[in-house]
């Protein structure tokens, strides 16, 4: 496998000859809805990253698996690459589409097959909506933990793709910890069950492998999640803080304690601001930085656990803690919460949102680079995050009709995904790497590790014809982004050109 170099990732794509794939599609699958007029193409031309848009060839939108099945045969047939789409809100360009190939979108693919309380599983298709699920679930006391904030429009199916996490996944985990199964097409159109209704299944964990593989490795045509009983009780705790290094301390300080928060985050003045003009959740406007903390399970743990948080946060220097009084105000704290993103938006006319994970203890240090880094770019970062899973998700303010400034930004968002990496974090918390941080990838791994990430991709798919581009960069392309992972002082193929 030469991997040096890869036209399908890093050049030109082969040529696909539209009209003929048109014509051959409409003769072997006369039901399927197929878009291929320039009108019709355009609103699919980008995901949730709106800066990185590509018309698509063709978009096709199933309804039933047997056309996925005979698209994906015809499309491996005729070397035709295929991109995966769910509801496109993802934020890394996973679902940018190619120009020499068909996006392939799952939305239609929207029922729920099945909640079994006894089991405590629901089987859904995959453009099954993430709350839609916790949803059919609720009239048996039960739910599913992941909660992206996208989780009103996010497809389950993307989320398997992205191992999406939310609020409740420093508790609960993320999608990958709450699936038992999936149901996927091969890139040649076969069926393959990866998991079980088993808490275990034998042989190695491709389940596990499959979450987060952004649409590369096969296509989702059904996923069963666990299902967890309604915690008997939910308390929040808004705790303010004078400066968000001390917010960041007191994040790990809380868990240091021995509590595990149902939802740890944190938000800085500008999110605040913007999130309160938006939503009015109550929340302190004058705050350089909020943590809500919500404590969930049974009553008297509740209780407890309040009481050791409001100590540990007072001790923290918080200069005011506050306790949701009703479930009113607890859904209006989490509101303001889930809303800061559209909140940002109104704020500035585009911003770029990044996802680095960092250690919990790395958090004051982190914040403090990522004011510095913003001074020196110019361009503002509101904070809003993930605090207590490290997952930061810095919010870059800018204008993409300023000349300059959207080149600013990424370059800007690439330096705090550095910033994560040199403290020993990664790239990407939840978002996925997609097309955006591909370079990054570079800095993350070394040539040995990229070379491994190949020969998956190589064993699910030889001919890389799904989601070709993304994710995992070719050494070519690390070479020329000049950040290639030097391991132990050796330069890993010195023979290749650095620009
Ligand atoms: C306001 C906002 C808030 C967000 N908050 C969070 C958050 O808290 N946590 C979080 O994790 N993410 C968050 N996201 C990002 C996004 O919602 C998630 O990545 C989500 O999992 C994407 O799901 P989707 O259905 O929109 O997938 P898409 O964007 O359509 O696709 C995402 C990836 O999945 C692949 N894919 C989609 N469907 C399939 C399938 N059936 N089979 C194989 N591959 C497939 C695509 O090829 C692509 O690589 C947020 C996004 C927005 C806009």
């Amino acid at each position: 496998m030469n991997i040096l170099y890869d036209e399908r990732v890093d050049g030109a794509l082969p040529r696909v000859d539209k009209a003929a794939l048109l014509a051959e599609l409409r003769e072997r699958l006369p039901s399927l809805d197929i878009l291929h007029r320039e009108e019709d193409l355009k609103p699919y031309e980008c995901d949730g990253l709106s800066a990185y848009r590509t018309t698509p060839m063709l978009v096709v939108l199933p309804e039933r698996i047997e056309q996925v099945e005979a698209l994906l045969k015809l499309c491996h047939r005729r070397q035709v690459p295929v991109v995966a789409r769910g509801a496109g809100t993802g934020l890394s360009g996973g679902a940018l589409p190619l120009e020499q190939g068909i996006l392939l979108v799952m939305a239609r693919f929207n029922k729920i097959l099945e909640v079994n309380p006894e089991g405590r599983f629901a089987r859904v298709q995959p453009g099954v909506r993430n709350l839609a699920i916790s949803q059919a679930a609720a009239p048996f006391g039960l739910y599913y933990a992941p909660d992206p904030s996208s989780q009103i429009a996010c497809s389950i199916g993307g989320n398997v793709a992205e191992n999406a996490g939310g609020v409740h996944c420093l508790k609960y985990g993320l999608t990958v910890h709450n699936l038992l199964k999936v149901e996927i097409l091969s890139v040649e159109g076969e069926r393959l069950t990866l998991g079980s209704d088993a808490l275990d299944s034998p042989g190695f964990d491709l389940l596990a492998l499959f979450s987060g593989s952004e649409g590369m490795l096969g296509i989702v045509t059904e996923v069963t999640v666990k299902l967890l009983p309604k915690p008997q009780m939910a308390k929040v705790l808004l705790a303010s803080f004078d400066s968000v290094e001390k917010a960041g301390r007191a994040v790990g300080e809380i868990i240091a304690a021995g509590v595990i928060p149902g939802g740890l985050e944190m938000m800085d003045n500008l999110a605040i601001r913007a999130a309160e003009d938006f939503i009015h959740a109550g929340y302190p406007v004058e705050a350089e930085a909020i943590l809500l903390c919500e404590l969930n399970g049974v009553e008297a743990d509740v209780h407890d656990d309040c009481e050791r948080v409001r100590r540990v946060l007072e001790q923290a220097g918080a200069t005011e803690v506050r306790q949701a009084r009703d479930e009113a105000e607890r859904a209006r704290f989490w509101a303001g919460r889930k809303n800061a993103f559209p909140a940002v938006g109104r704020l500035s006319p585009d911003y770029y949102c990044m996802d680095g994970t960092i250690p919990r203890r790395e958090l004051p240090g982190v914040l403090r680079g990522i004011a510095e880094l913003s001074a020196e770019y110019g361009l503002r970062v509101a904070n809003v995050f993930h605090a207590g899973d490290g997952n930061m998700h810095p919010l870059i303010l800018f204008d993409a009709n300023r000349p300059g400034e959207l080149e600013r930004a990424e370059a800007l968002g690439g330096k705090i995904l550095e910033l994560c990496v040199a403290v020993g974090g990664s790239i990407t918390g939840e978002h996925g790497v997609g097309r955006e941080k591909i370079n990054q990838m570079c800095a993350q791994f070394d040539a040995d590790e990229l070379t491994l990430f190949h020969a998956v991709k190589a064993a699910f798919d030889p001919e890389r014809l799904l989601n070709p581009g993304k994710n995992i960069p070719t050494l070519h392309r690390c070479a020329e982004f000049g950040a290639m992972h030097v391991h132990h002082g050796r330069l890993p193929f010195p023979e290749l050109e650095r620009f």
